[in-house]
Order: C-alpha cells, then structure tokens, then sequence
C-alpha cells in the first residue's frame, strides 16, 4: 500500500508519481469521509474491523506479528499517526550560506574547535525548518486571513480589515517553534528592531556559552537570524561545555529518575562548593559526572580557605597594612620587592605570581578549569599547608612580625579576589573582615590581580622547595616506622651549606617534630648515622636514626602479621570475583566495590612488603 497523506516516505512517492493525498485519519484519530463506510471510526477499531472483513470477503492470506517501528507520544505514549497538513516553512539555503560563511571565515569560532564540524555538517546538510507549531503558548505567527475570500495578509501589526475584500480577518493559531524564538534573542532582548542604545553597545556581543547539545537548535539560529537582520554574526567566540552526568556516566533524565536538583546540593554542601565541583578539573566541551566525593572535595576546600582566613584575621587584629599601600598605586610594587626579604615570604610571592600568570593564561584560552585548578592548587597547598605553617613559626618572632603579617594580609586578599569568579559568595564574606583601600569595598568590583607584582625569585623558589623536600622526607619516614604525629624525634642531616638549612632549622622543627635536629656539613670524613632511615632533598641528606625509637625486630614483626591479613583479604576477594554466580547476580556496584577493595589491598601489601625489607635491610647493616 501507499498511503502519501499518512507517511512521510509515501509522501514523497506521491508526489514524485503524482498521486492523489487521500487523508482518512483526522485530528481526532478517528476515520474520515474518505474512509466511506468507517467514517467515524476510532483508528484502532478501524482497523480490527478491516481485517473482520477482509477476512470475511476471503481476502485474507495469512496474519502473523510483525515488528516494525512506530513513533509514540512522548507525553501519553500513544502512537503517533502522520497526517497531512499545511504548515510554515522557512528557507534554509539562503540563511545557512552566509552563516556557514562567517564561521569558515573565523569570524566566529568555536571552542574547541572540533564543535566546527558539528556545526558545518548541519549546515551543509540543511532542511527547510518548518516553524509553525500547534501550541497554545509562543509568539503567534503574524499571518492573518480574510474570513470572506480567504486573502491571506502578513504583515508586522494586525490589519484592520481584509485589503482585497474589506472583509473581517483572523489570526493564524499556530505559534513559533520555541527555537524561532530563541535565536532572536541575541538582539530582540536589546530593544530591535528599535536602534537602541544597548543595542548599540552590547551587540554583537563577544562570546556565547552554551552546550553542545543545542549547537544547531539554538547556536546556528542565532547565527543566521543576526545576519539576516542585522548584517552581522551575533557573536565571535562560541565556547562549548558538555553536559553534567550522573556518577555512573548516565545522561540525566526524567524517566531514570537520577536527576539532582541544584537547590538541594546549594542546601548541602553550599553554592560555592556545587560551583567549584562544576568548574574544577573539567575541560571545555568534555562531560563531567557529578558524585558525592567531588562536591565533598569542593567543600572541604571552601572550609579550608575559611580557615585559614580566620587563621589570617586573628594575627592581623589591629594590624593595618598602612595608608600608602591602601592608597595603591605604582610605588607598591616597588615596595613589595624591594622590602620583602624573608626566603618563606618571597617564595610565596614568587608561587603567587605564577599563579596569577597561569590563571590568565587559561583564561585567555578559555580554559576556567585549568585556572580554578591553579587557584586552589596555590591557595590550599602553597598557601594553607606551607606558608601557613610557616607564618607561625615566624610570627613567634618579634624581628620578622611585621614581613609575615603584610605577607598572609596581601597573599589572602590577592587570592581571595582570584577566587571570586569560581566562589563568590566565601570570597565577598572574607573580604568583608580585611583592611580595604579606594575602590575595594567589595570585591565583586576590586580589581582582577593581574601579573607583574613581584619579580619570581628562583632562588627562594630553590630554597624553599628543598625545604619543602626535606620536612615531606621526614614525615614520610615517620609514617613508614608509625611514629605517631606531633611525637618529637631526633633528625640528622647532612648537608651542602650550612648557614641556609640552619636558617631553616625552626621550620623543620616544627612542621616535622625533628627535635633535637642536628645539622651537619656533608664533609669526607662525616659519616651517615648507622639503621637509620634515610631520605635526599636537594643539597641535604636527611637521616632518622631508628636506635630507640622502634624495636625493629618487633616492627617486622607487626607488619608481617599485617602482610598475611591483607594476603587473605586478596584471596577471599579474588575467589568471589571469580565466582560466576556472583558476577552475573549481585548489582553492579557490589561487584565494582569488591574489585577496588581487591585493587586497593594489593596496593597496601605492595607498601607492607616494602617496609619489611626495607626494615631487614637496616638490622643487617
Ligand atoms: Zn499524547
Ligand atoms: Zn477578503
């Protein structure tokens, strides 16, 4: 059979062949006129019927199911039925020329730039885009038509009476699809086809922000719509984001039900913690999944900076950074290079002027990821973990007070206005507690910390990560021998320069319990300390002697007894992996829980196994 009023695809065999478009369905599903005799029918009884009689006419060969795709309703679920009727066109070809033009041109580009492709394939495969829909909400279609002889007026305001006739006229019914709508927006919201001033100023605008998915929907319309009335592409740069999915990778969706609402996560965790899980670690147009652990991740950093602001203010009560540096201007930076002098101080300085420089630089390729990254690497390891530590030591001494206060004063409200696009609400509260000069009283419109405050200093840079190094080493050693934390032992170390580590002896001291800490110069006849653990940073051997500190028979011992626990935890794991009926029965996340638990163990013997010899291999020397 072909049917051309009721399928797409005998649609155009119709019209190739000139067939008549016989409609015997109408809106209502039931059969029309030209059904003759089922005139009136509901489509399904229809269609029992027919087969009754072909039946009974003898005209049946044989029935047997077949499986064939039918399109359902995607709000009641019933299937859909073609029919013919008469709708609103637009031209493509004429508007995806020269929208495909601009964008060959780069006057528009596309970030990254592989969405291009996208882009061109749907422009060089266009379809006429049929425009009127039967909805009740939308921009009607400004169409109307003559109630006497049909006239049919378009026009921009209603016409008063038919012009042909004289007649009453009425308004098509139809509406815009909702995308016609859309892709006016970039100017209809500027007051056009009005010449407006924010027209005139905001259009076109310089970037577009938006998900791949509606790349054609929405960004193409948009594209040839302001060509077409405005003779230019609406915007230059269109930088594509992937969508949030669930943790399981899953688009999320009504019907799975995984959907997250935002206002509960916001309730949560915050809004600056849902705002850095969605922007940290993921790159422009890549997906991302949304779980717990990275909201929880975004929050403890919230907390951490938090903190250490607090840390900041109860040192800086009553402290003022001073009239001139408030004043701002050229001088301070002068001031900050010249009169900072601490290695801890000008090592981070350096580390924040690396940031500043690497934050603008991912901006710049349109990579906020990359830049909040870099912004929380500084601010929670260089900055909470170390200088932090540091400050301490130093604010206990009244020579180096003044230094270490200007610095935790001008390293927090620099990192704080960094921060502010990825976490405004935290950053504008702690804002609020710090010494402010003109035009800073808030930061949403303080300046954006630029490059070119403080010259890198490779040297502090040098020091301060051996430094860095060596407190790592200690602790480390400490964790392979359980030595628990805050617990003082002794250090030795064997090292380049005297003068340098002895300098930084009270931050060793202090951020590795190394007490006593003996600091030797690496000479000839100075020879490293008999079992002890040993660990090299740059210009220094650090030595923690094991002699009273741990019995190392006895920690053999305990870490043997370990090594066979973990070994039988492997073993009864890898037997239920291995288990087919467990595999093919248990849900799917208890299947992925044994296989990390079994990963994970593998991992803690390889440590386990390490340490022993390791430790065998200092009661031997
Ligand atoms: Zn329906
Ligand atoms: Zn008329």
């Amino acid at each position: 059979k072909v049917t051309p009023a009721h399928d797409l695809d005998d649609f155009e065999i119709g019209i190739r062949h000139g067939l008549p478009l016989v409609s015997v369905i109408d809106t209502e599903g039931k059969m029309t006129q030209e059904a003759d005799k089922y005139e009136g029918m509901d489509r399904y009884q229809c269609r029992q019927q027919i087969l009754k009689d072909l039946e009974a006419y003898g005209y049946l060969v044989k029935t047997e199911p077949i499986k064939h795709a039918v399109g359902h309703c995607q709000r009641c679920g019933s299937p859909v039925e073609p029919l013919i009727s008469e709708q609103w066109f637009v031209k493509m070809k004429p508007l995806a020329e020269p929208a495909l033009k601009v964008v060959q041109e780069g006057d528009v580009k596309f970030v990254p730039e592989r969405f291009t492709k996208i882009y061109e394939h749907w422009m060089n495969n266009i379809k006429d885009w049929c425009i009127s829909r039967q909805l009740w909400w939308g921009h009607r279609i400004p169409a109307w038509y003559c109630e006497d002889c049909d006239e049919m007026i378009v026009a921009r305001s209603e016409p008063e009476s038919c012009p042909k006739c004289g007649g009453k006229v009425y308004q098509d019914e139809d509406v815009l699809d909702t995308w016609f709508s859309s892709a006016l927006w970039p100017f209809s919201t500027l007051g056009w086809p009005d010449h407006t001033p924010e027209l005139e100023y905001f259009f076109p605008t310089d970037i577009l922000i938006t998900g791949y998915d509606i790349i054609f929907f929405w960004v193409a319309r948009m594209i040839f719509m302001s060509i077409e009335f405005t003779d230019q592409p609406p915007f230059h740069h269109v930088l594509i984001h992937g969508l949030v999915r669930d943790a399981l990778g899953r688009k999320m969706s009504k019907s799975l039900g995984n959907g997250i609402d935002p206002l509960d996560v916001v309730e949560d965790y915050g809004a600056d913690a849902l705002r850095v899980s969605l922007v940290s670690g993921v790159s422009m147009g890549s997906d991302m999944r949304f779980y717990d652990e990275k909201i929880e991740g975004a929050r403890n950093f919230c907390n951490k900076l938090w903190n250490a602001a607090r840390y900041c203010f109860t040192n800086l009560e009553g402290w003022s950074p001073g009239e001139i540096w408030l004043e701002g201007g050229e001088e301070n930076v002068f001031q900050l290079d010249q009169n900072i002098s601490m290695p801890a101080s000008r090592w981070i300085l350096s580390q924040l002027e690396l940031t500043i420089s690497s934050v603008h630089d991912s901006l710049e390729r349109y990579e906020p990821g990359e830049a909040l990254d870099a912004i929380i690497h500084f601010i929670w390891d260089d900055f909470c973990d170390w200088y932090i530590e540091f400050s301490k030591e130093e604010l206990s001494n009244s020579e180096n007070q003044e230094e270490t206060k200007f610095v935790l004063y001008y390293v927090l409200k620099t990192s704080l206005a960094l921060l502010h696009p990825f976490a405004p609400f935290i950053t504008e509260e702690l804002w609020s507690y710090l010494p402010k000069g003109k035009g800073e009283d808030s930061i949403m419109i303080s300046q954006y910390p630029l490059p070119g405050n403080f010259h890198v200093d490779t040297a502090a840079q040098e020091d301060i990560g051996a430094l860095i190094e060596v407190i790592r080493g200690i602790r480390n050693m400490r964790a392979e021998v359980n030595i628990p934390t805050g617990k003082r032992e002794k250090v030795i170390m064997l090292v380049d320069e005297l003068k340098k580590w002895e300098e930084f002896a009270p931050y060793i001291k202090r951020l590795a319990w190394a007490d006593p800490l003996e600091i030797l110069l690496k000479e000839p006849d100075v020879n490293p300390p008999a079992k002890a653990l040993a660990s090299v940073a740059k210009g220094a051997e650090v030595f923690l002697p094991l002699a009273g500190v741990i019995n190392i028979d006895e920690e053999i011992k305990r870490l043997e007894k370990l090594a066979s626990e973990i070994e039988e935890d492997v073993l009864r794991t890898e037997e239920r992996l291995s288990n087919q009926e467990f595999l093919t029965k248990a849900p799917e996340d208890i299947v992925e829980k044994q296989k990390k638990r079994r990963q994970e163990n593998i991992e803690k013997l390889e440590t386990v196994k390490k340490r022993i010899s390791m430790l065998n291999q200092i009661r031997i020397s």
